[in-house]
């Protein structure tokens, strides 16, 4: 009998342009050459004792099976009563609320959930790379704008700031979303008030919604202030807020996130969740609810992590990096060009890779916040890490 081979049918790729993502690659890069690893955002610190004892004490009162689809009703309601005292506006808990299995999850299901095919949707680069590929699933069309590096007389980055022109340009009548990130990754641009109006002034007579990513809202340093959509009425009727457990509690792998949205908008995304993920895992969502109950468990990160930034950015400052503003999320950015080595020369993505293999200091290149890498000379380190950590890293640094 002819033995015809046993072959995988050839189909097309539905992210032709979409590799593994760089924060997988560098942590990878960093395991095998047993670097330290300042490239993917995550502690490297236990989370508190207290919480995991509340999600044991859950899953000890067999809170095992699935929960409710949309989140349990205590996290809800923790969720629902933060949002309120923080940023005065009043979610319904019951109807515009849902527990997302974290951050990047939420993201794509918000996109899924309003974007068809052919629809615009605006982002603003350098961009968390799950933005792009979660629209190219929903068949939409990416109108990526750059932020603004505004720079001093020596050519240093002082600060961001939105690209005004570009962006009313980018808003037409056709827009269906607009993604926005505050606290910024990897810059750590804050928008403030001012910008929020601006924002909802070029909105007010389109359809287009907006998804405001802010999963860093509570690492925000010096004067700045975390200024969330919900905080401003008239965006919050037409944006998903995106928030992170994993970031503010420093459980990362527990993967346990939320969105808020108006009804409306909360009915399409809860239709694409629950055929998405169904539910997130309970015991989590218990011990989350109760921690949440608490509040100085949030409003301590600033301090908390401002002093990591600090000894971090004091001891980075004696090298031959150039420091970008860091006044918010756990990344400092750093711009290499100045370095009298000959790798100042080097892409970003080439310099990361030196720097991990040969200096044994994992970093991520900005230039994969882009869709079309753009080359200016900044990696991102993660400073969310034990003093000792940084303490090591510096000295690794130091001769740079
Ligand atoms: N948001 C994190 C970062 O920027 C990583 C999240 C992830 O690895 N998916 O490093």
């Amino acid at each position: 009998m002819d033995q015809s081979p046993l072959l995988t049918p050839a189909f097309s790729s539905r992210l032709p342009e979409v590799g593994t993502t760089v924060f997988t690659v560098m942590s990878a890069l960093a395991a095998k050459h047993q670097a330290i690893n300042l490239g993917q955002g995550f502690p490297d610190f236990p989370c508190d004792q207290q919480l995991i004892s509340e999600v044991n004490t859950a899953m000890l009162a067999d809170h095992n099976q699935y929960p409710p689809m949309t989140g349990i009703t205590e996290l809800r309601h923790g969720v629902a009563q933060k949002i309120s005292a923080l940023y005065g506006h009043d979610y319904n808990a019951e109807t515009e609320i849902t527990i997302t299995a974290g951050g990047t999850q939420g993201i794509m299901t918000a996109i899924l959930s309003c974007v068809s095919p052919g629809d615009e949707v605006v982002i603003i680069e350098p961009a968390y790379d799950s933005y792009r590929p979660s629209i190219d699933l929903a068949g939409g069309k990416t109108i990526a704008i750059s932020l603004i590096a505004n720079r001093d007389e020596n050519a240093c980055v002082h600060s961001y700031s939105i690209p005004w022109d570009n962006l009313a340009k980018a808003i037409k009548p056709t827009t269906r979303l607009i993604v926005i990130n505050t606290p910024h990754n990897p810059t750590g641009m804050v928008w403030q008030i001012a910008d929020l109006d601006r924002l909802a002034d070029l909105v007010r007579n389109t359809n287009a919604l907006i998804l405001s990513d802010e999963v860093y809202e509570h690492m925000v340093y010096d004067s700045f202030a975390h200024q969330s959509i919900a905080s401003h009425p008239e965006l919050a009727a037409r944006s998903f807020l995106i928030s992170s457990f994993g970031k503010t509690y420093h459980v990362t792998g527990w993967k346990v996130g939320y969105v808020a949205a108006p009804v409306a908008m909360m009915n399409e995304f809860r239709k694409v969740h629950q055929f998405n993920v169904f539910t997130v895992n309970t015991p989590m969502q218990y011990g989350l609810a109760s921690y949440l109950k608490n509040p100085v468990h949030y409003l301590s990160l600033p301090s908390f992590y401002q002093a990591k930034r600090d000894f971090f950015s004091q001891g980075l400052a004696k090298t031959g990096f150039t420091l970008l503003p860091a006044p918010a999320t756990y990344f400092q950015c750093v711009n290499y060009t100045a370095l009298s080595i000959p790798q100042a020369k080097l892409s970003e993505a080439d310099f990361c890779s030196w720097l991990t293999t040969e200096i044994g200091v994992a970093a991520i290149p900005v230039s994969a916040f882009y869709a079309k890498p753009v080359e200016s000379g900044v990696i991102r380190f993660c400073f969310a890490k034990k003093e000792a950590t940084l303490s090591a890293a510096l000295e690794r640094l130091q001769n740079l």
